[in-house]
């Protein structure tokens, strides 16, 4: 299956199938860096031969550590000592992490060059497209970026049976979400289909999921690439959910849901569905902390101003509202939680 963007310049083919990985054309660079998952490279040492044999290869250990600046710093620098001019490509294999960050060196060494997506996780059809690259900076997530369109994004589904559970419930959350952007039928739909633990477990049918996540996904970023309006949207769940993550420090796609079931309440709807759909998911729950925890964080947020939050809330379709700390705490106490510690 390939996808295709729709900009006026620069487009990009997403290659979505099991094998993609033999589609790329490393003669078409003088030179082709790889920066790899170590544990994907040790898992798919097999798999990944022929590409790592024609490029220079870096392993890295992924994860939030590695999106910073010491992390890059250094690999920047390896990477200008072994050689590279405006000719060469970067190629990320890994999950987001290995994305965000491989996508960032490629977006500023010699002022951008080259940068093919390779992504290993189910996350990943989120992060891979959409051209957001970048790492954390000391006081805050992904606040070190750029927006650098990838030359190809090459999506081999032989990667994903390694993932542990954890891993593919974290991007079945984003799956999730994406399916709740598009309607209420979408989302009935994939919960048929996934209806517990043991059918995500076995991967069944998730291609047609990834493929459809990543149709709105681009819908989305082609309408709105610099998210002054419309790509806002896609931060359904994320705004309580990074609060959630940043707090209890559990897999990215984990806290998207708990904010998912958030953004529920806070759009009036009933959770009851959604919230034994979760169990049987099997997602861990995490044992609320007081708001104002949650709060802080929210209002810090790069997305809010003053006394408000702006919240991305779910009726016919998505729609932006700011929202008093008062409604925020009147809902999180139906959610369970309580305000004083
Ligand atoms: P990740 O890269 O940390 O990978 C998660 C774990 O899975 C790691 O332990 C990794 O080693 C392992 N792994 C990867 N592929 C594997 C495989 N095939 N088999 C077994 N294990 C494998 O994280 P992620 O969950 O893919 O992505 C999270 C990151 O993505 C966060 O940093 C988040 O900020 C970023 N993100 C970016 C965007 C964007 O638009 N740029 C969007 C969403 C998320
Ligand atoms: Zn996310």
């Amino acid at each position: 299956m390939k996808l295709m963007t729709d900009y006026d310049r620069d487009n990009y083919a997403i290659t979505v199938s099991h094998g993609a990985l033999a589609q790329i054309d490393t003669s078409l660079y003088d030179k082709v860096i790889m920066i790899v998952d170590e544990t994907v490279l040790a898992l798919h040492d097999q798999r990944l031969r022929p590409l790592c044999a024609s490029s220079e290869v870096f392993a890295v250990s992924a994860g939030e550590e590695l999106k910073s600046l010491p992390k890059y710093s250094e690999m920047i620098n390896r990477i200008i000592e072994a050689g590279v001019t405006r000719s060469s490509a970067i190629v990320a294999v890994g999950g987001g992490s290995v994305g965000d960050f491989a996508g960032f060196i490629a977006a500023t060494l010699l002022r951008g060059i080259d940068f093919i997506q390779v992504p290993t996780t189910i996350l990943a059809h989120d992060s891979a497209i959409g051209g957001k690259v970048g790492i954390n900076a000391t006081l805050g997530k992904n606040l070190i970026g750029a927006f650098k369109r990838p030359a190809a994004v090459i999506y081999d589904l032989d990667f994903l049976d390694t993932l542990p559970y954890s891993e593919k419930l974290s991007g079945f959350g984003e799956i999730i979400k994406h399916a709740m952007l598009d309607s209420d039928d979408t989302l009935a739909q994939l919960m048929a289909a996934f209806p517990a633990r043991q059918q995500l477990e076995h991967l069944a049918d998730i291609d047609e999921w990834l493929i459809r996540g990543m149709q709105q996904k681009l819908t989305v970023v082609q309408a709105d690439e610099h998210e002054t309006g419309l790509r806002k949207t896609l931060n359904l769940g994320h705004t309580f959910g990074h609060a959630v993550e940043f707090t209890h420090h559990i897999p990215h796609g984990h806290a998207v849901m708990h904010g998912l079931i958030y953004t529920w309440l806070l759009s009036g709807r009933d959770i009851t569905a959604l919230k034994s759909w979760f169990k049987a998911l099997e997602l861990p729950m995490i044992e609320l902390r007081p708001f104002v925890t949650y709060l802080s964080l929210m209002a810090k947020d790069k997305k809010n101003s003053h006394n408000e939050i702006q919240f991305v809330l779910l009726d016919d379709g998505p729609r932006m509202e700011t929202v008093s700390e008062e409604r925020l705490y009147q809902t999180y106490k139906k959610a369970g939680g309580s305000y004083e510690s």
